[in-house]
């Protein structure tokens, strides 16, 4: 480890005396190499992650700054590399200056960093860990100066440009971007697109809740002509997988996406001008010196460094301390089986009974509340609730000026004098969180509106959890009171088709690759309804997949709070081994392991809390799945609780001793899941 580290400075090179240190903040820093003359064209550097095998190489072609990444395919440096992101370009074009052409090179600096953090809200609970850095700095035409910013995980890149004071100038504003990501030709995508602004459910959109595409080639255009949301998955044949996305965005810049592509190269691109109701810029805009969201790359042969990437969180920072101590959990909401009509007092009460009766720490009371049960009904419910242990997390509407969409309580959340006033009577009464919707757009001025609310809300001790809106780019540590957003074709697409029931298991195939690896997706799911209708009767929406798929996306979706589609009579109608594992599933887990699978496919992974293991599968695919799992989490001989499926999707619970070399043969058929806990 160490010789591959040493290995990667000397190969970075330069390493003779340069200039003082002009950036500060890197915990090992080797002085920065001064380049005799600033050139416009610069051999490529050579950054390798601490363990040798993820390579990145940045150079200067032109007066155009460029980077790759690959591996090496042997695992060791200067031997075969598999380039998996080809010459692609670096730079932005802001209001004061061109940093994107016209580039000189004046000078480089190597570092390490420790990245040591516990984030109990996320898939692993503790990461301690090293890696490389690499910044490069660079002087356009004018003579303005940029960083180039890269950290060099083993499996993982993430870079931002830092642009100091320019002179007198304290501010920047960034009209575009250059950088891009550049597949070789042989890729195929799984993506999904951004939508069009102000259209869907009352105008709503964008929310992040359009479809994947799984295996796409590349030049396929987007279904909106918009580009795709991060994050997005890139298969570059045998040579493996690159997960690209960004974060640590806040009200400091805007979301970003990806572009269409052009001869296999995506380009960071800005919200849509339509976006918000047509209120505020597209372009971000930041004080200096400054910097711009991190970008990730998660790259490798195989697809467990997808699944069980931190990168999301190792290169930001809190935003805020808290002085309170926020509580997770399992929940019950009403509204996903009982939909509007169960808004009233009685079925709320109901679905607090349920809640204690499973032992959960939650209900989530969604919209119409205000006008349906009423303020003052509320703060009763929340006490009778508190007596049972439980505590209520109440639905706003975020709008605002840019939606039409009806549900209650309206204008409360968008505004900073109406939100104080709300949650000072949400502290008085003893509500835990609150379940913010809308939202419908990237714009900073969006990303300014997020981080009021968590910051306000922070002040009152609630949590926040965000629905019909943008994916969280870091915010479990960023925001102490973050829990999850949607952003995603979650649960109520279940409840509102037939077509979602039917592709139920395909897309929860994807997420643990993609959309649910680089944040908390509040999905509210495992139903053990056979329908979606308050009595379970033959009738809307139709359940395809089995109980013992409910119960392990349950494992295999995180969230620190999971409000899940259960209902009060799945106490009778439901098995009673779904319904006790129901009772123990941890909403928090400690650490992650992909165990197989394929995007879209099938899926085998494993989750631990404490010193538990919860190992979860599903399956899309037509035909049965066997295979056999090697289970190194458990010795051979352990005593394991195997939730399995026959051809019938009729489950069962048996002891299983783990065999001699810790593998097991487990099947799962179409729509079937697998658990297996210990
Ligand atoms: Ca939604």
């Amino acid at each position: 480890m160490k010789k591959n580290f040493l290995a990667a400075i000397l190969l970075a090179g330069m390493m003779s005396a340069g200039g003082a240190a002009w950036a500060a903040g890197e915990a090992d820093a080797a002085p920065w190499a001064a380049v005799m003359a600033a050139a416009a064209q610069q051999d490529e550097k050579t950054v390798t992650s601490p363990d040798g095998v993820t390579f990145l190489k940045v150079g200067l072609k032109d007066g155009r700054a460029y980077y790759k990444v690959g591996y090496y395919a042997d695992g060791k440096e200067g031997r075969k590399e598999v380039m998996m992101l080809e010459e692609s370009p670096l730079g932005l074009v802001a209001n004061i200056g061109d940093f994107s052409r016209d580039l000189v090179w004046v000078k480089e600096q190597t570092g390490t960093r420790d990245i040591r953090y516990d984030l109990e809200r996320s898939k692993a609970s503790r990461v301690d860990k090293k890696a490389n850095t690499f910044t490069v700095r660079l002087a356009n035409a004018k003579k303005q100066e940029m960083e180039v910013e890269f950290v060099v995980e083993d499996h993982n890149v993430a870079f931002r440009y830092f642009l100091p004071k320019q002179g007198g100038t304290g501010s920047v504003r960034v009209m575009n971007e250059t950088t891009g990501f550049r597949f070789p030709g042989k890729t195929t995508t799984f993506l999904t697109p951004q939508s069009d602004a102000m259209i869907g459910w009352k105008r709503t959109k964008p929310s992040y809740e359009e479809e994947y595409k799984a295996d796409a080639p590349m030049d396929t255009p987007s279904q909106y002509g918009h580009g795709y949301t991060f994050p997005g998955l890139f298969h570059v044949g045998e040579d493996g997988w690159v997960l690209v996305s960004e974060t640590g965005v806040d009200s400091r810049y805007c979301g970003s996406r990806l572009s269409d592509a052009q001869d296999g190269l995506y380009t960071v691109a800005f919200p849509m001008p339509e976006e918000n109701n047509g209120n505020g810029t597209s372009e971000p805009a930041f004080a200096l010196p400054g910097h711009t969201p991190w970008r990730t790359l998660t790259v490798s042969r195989d697809l467990a460094p997808i699944v069980e990437t931190t990168v999301p969180w190792d290169v930001v920072e809190p935003r805020f301390a808290t002085e309170h101590k926020y509580k997770y959990g399992r929940g019950t909401w009403s509204w996903i089986i009982g939909g509007d009509n169960s808004m009233n007092y009685d079925e709320q009460k109901r679905y607090v009974d349920f809640a204690a009766d499973m032992g959960y720490e939650s209900v989530l009371v969604d919209a119409w509340w205000d006008s349906r049960v009423g303020y003052e009904r509320i703060a009763e419910l929340a006490r009778y609730a508190a007596g049972k242990g439980v505590g209520l997390y109440l639905w706003y509407n975020s709008n605002g000026y840019w939606n039409d969409a009806p549900q209650g309580p309206r204008g409360r959340m968008h505004n900073t004098i109406a939100r104080h006033r709300e949650m000072k009577w949400m502290k008085e009464t003893g509500i835990r969180g609150i379940k913010v919707d809308f939202l419908g757009s990237d714009k900073q001025q969006t990303m300014q509106l997020y981080e009021d609310i968590l910051a306000d809300a922070n002040d009152y001790g609630l949590m926040v959890i965000y629905h019909g809106c943008t994916l969280p780019r870091g915010w479990e540590r960023m925001y102490p009171n973050f829990v999850a957003s949607e952003a995603v074709l979650a649960s109520e697409n279940l409840h509102f088709s037939q077509k979602s029931c039917d592709a139920e298991a395909f897309n929860a195939c994807l997420h643990p690759f993609i959309r649910n690896t680089v944040a908390s997706m509040d999905f509210g799911g495992s139903a053990l309804n056979k329908y979606y209708n308050a009595k379970n009767e033959p009738r809307g929406s139709r359940r395809v997949t089995s109980d013992v798929y409910a119960l392990a996306t349950a494992v295999l979706f995180q969230s620190p709070v999971q409000h899940f589609a259960l209902t009060p009579n799945n106490l009778t109608d439901a098995p009673a081994w779904a319904i006790d594992f129901m009772k123990q599933v941890p909403a928090t887990w400690d650490d992650v392991r992909f165990i197989d699978g394929y995007p879209g496919k099938y899926v085998i992974l494993a989750r631990r809390h404490g010193d538990k293991w919860y190992v979860a599968g599903v399956n899309a695919q037509q035909e049965t799945l066997k295979t056999e799992i090697t289970l190194p989490m458990w010795a051979s001989g352990t005593e394991l609780q195997v939730y399995a499926d026959d051809k019938e999707l009729q489950g069962e619970v048996k002891s299983v001793k783990l065999g001699k070399k810790q593998t097991m043969k487990v099947t799962i058929p179409c729509n079937g899941g697998l658990l297996i806990v210990g």
